[in-house]
């Protein structure tokens, strides 16, 4: 493949959508996955752009088809990325972007070895804690949860190839399109890319 496929994550509140958005704004050749879940529709998002929204059954069938590449349970829904989907983007030479959690990026890359993964930080616990309670309603209790809970999810950290501290908006942007950018220049991607031109260079 010559395509190339990163995977992001990020704890909530690290700002990762936002900084997702950037990327497609100034990089065309990305596409974005879609996945599937079976968490509700928050206001404003629409099935089939932002998520295909299932119910359990219909999510339990469709894995049960073989037709998720990967699916992990999050806060208590069910997440996926469709396999035939990915498939023809690779078919295509597309880039494409997953935005999954850690339990997903553990999984496509036993599938994939070449995918790139990038780990979104914010810049501080404290920082972390301040977005988490700016958000409004939720009690200490919640708050407390969603902490340790993205603790846990930061722990993994070492298991990806990039990380970004997501301090200011438009340099986290400028970070992860160098990413990206860097990511398509690797030898692999070169190779499959140029493929007559690194045979000729490979000949006696
Ligand atoms: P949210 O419900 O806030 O959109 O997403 C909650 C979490 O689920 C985020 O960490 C997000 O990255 C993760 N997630 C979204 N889609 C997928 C997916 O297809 N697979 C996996 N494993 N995680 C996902």
């Amino acid at each position: 493949m010559s395509g190339t496929l990163i995977i992001i994550t990020a704890p909530s509140g690290a700002g990762k959508t936002t900084l997702v958005r950037g990327l497609l704004e100034r990089d065309p050749q990305v596409n974005l996955s879609i996945s599937y879940t079976t968490r509700d529709p928050r206001p404003g998002e629409v099935d089939g752009r932002d998520y295909h929204f299932v119910d359990v059954a219909s999510f339990r069938a469709l894995r049960d088809r073989g037709e998720f590449l990967e699916w992990a349970e999050v806060h208590g829904n069910y997440y996926a990325t469709s396999k035939v989907w990915i498939k023809e983007q690779i078919a295509a030479d597309k880039d494409i972007l997953l935005e999954i959690d850690w339990q997903g990026a553990q999984q496509v890359r036993k599938a994939f070895t070449e995918a790139v993964g990038v780990f979104v930080l914010p810049p501080s616990l404290e920082v972390l804690e301040e977005r988490l309670r700016g958000r409004g309603t939720d009690n200490d209790d919640v708050i407390g949860r969603r902490l340790l809970g993205a603790r846990g999810e930061m722990r993994h950290v070492g298991e990806f190839d990039y990380v970004i501290l997501n301090n200011e908006l438009q340099s986290a942007v400028d970070d992860l399109v160098a990413v990206v950018r860097a990511a398509r220049l690797r030898y692999v991607n070169q190779h499959t890319r140029h493929l007559q031109y690194f045979d000729f260079l490979e000949q006696d």
